[in-house]
């Protein structure tokens, strides 16, 4: 193997991928946001424990440890992480927005009987739901939300 391609190939390797896992710091600055001690603090919330919270949850959890946070500043927060692409805003029906700091291709559970949010991984259907758009239409993203009830709710059941 001629020397150029092995630098060009380690450079792939060693590139932290844009919107990867990480350490917290990586993909915040990557997106390029200027990353403000609140918006860490509301995405380190989010990446702290992965339940989908609301705003109304997210903003109790920072408060915890940064008292002087406030709701709005959270929602502002929350909205600059989901347009930098950082975290997804996952809506269910007449039920307040969720967040998800999980970038990586999957789609939402939606159970039923408790509400908990799952993260499904994997996009068996999603592909095959993009190859039958109308001609002319360019997909960019495409979330599937499944509902019905999770393993505990549903071994209750029984
Ligand atoms: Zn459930
Ligand atoms: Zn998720």
């Amino acid at each position: 193997m001629p020397p150029a391609m092995t630098k060009v190939k380690s450079r792939t390797v060693f590139v932290p991928p844009r919107r990867g896992r990480g350490t917290v710091d990586d993909p915040l600055s990557a997106s390029g946001v200027r990353f403000t001690p609140q918006r860490r603090q509301v995405y380190e919330v989010l990446l702290s424990k992965r339940d989908h919270p609301t705003a109304e949850e997210v903003y109790l959890r920072a408060k915890s440890r940064m008292p002087e946070i406030s709701l709005a500043t959270v929602y502002n927060c929350l909205d600059t992480l989901v347009r930098a692409s950082l975290v997804k805003q996952v809506n269910l029906n007449r039920t307040a927005a969720r967040f998800c700091p999980n970038m990586n291709h999957h789609s939402h559970f939606h159970c039923d009987q408790c509400a908990e949010v799952f993260d499904i991984d994997g996009d068996a259907g999603t592909r095959r739901t993009a190859g039958r758009l109308p001609r002319g239409f360019k997909l960019r993203h495409l979330e599937m939300s499944l509902h019905g009830l999770c393993p505990t709710c549903a071994a209750k059941r029984q």
